[in-house]
Formats: C-alpha cells, sequence, structure tokens
C-alpha cells in the first residue's frame, strides 16, 4: 500500500540527514491520464545506513538516482 501525502516530497532520510543511503523500491513515475490529471508518483525506500524504511509521493520529475 503506497502512503499518499497532501505535499510530495523529494526522498531523504532525516536520520542521516542524507539521500546517500537509500535504496529505492516500487519507483512509480507520475502518470498523465488521458483525461489530463496527472497521477502522483510514489516511492518506497529503505536507508542503508540506518535501516529508516519510508514510502510517500514524489515530486513531478524525480527518478532514482542510477
Ligand atoms: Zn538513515
Amino acid at each position: 500500500m503506497k502512503a499518499e501525502l497532501a505535499n510530495p516530497l523529494v526522498p531523504f532520510c532525516y536520520l542521516c540527514g542524507t539521500a546517500r543511503f537509500l535504496m529505492y523500491e516500487n519507483f512509480a513515475p507520475p502518470q498523465l491520464l488521458p483525461s489530463g490529471h496527472l497521477l502522483t508518483g510514489g516511492v518506497n525506500y529503505t536507508c542503508m545506513q540506518c535501516g529508516q524504511f519510508s514510502g510517500h509521493n514524489i515530486p513531478a520529475g524525480w527518478r532514482p538516482p542510477e
């Protein structure tokens, strides 16, 4: 199940203060529906440094680093 937040956020570990150690899963890019409505994308991620897990909506244009 995907968490739905009002404000899309760039994935970030607030415990470590960096996104450097994040491992991304289930990346779902934003989708433009035939109606013209933009379906917000989302991603789940785990911080490999501290083990923190999170998942939420992402800003349009964000994608996991290669
Ligand atoms: Zn962390």
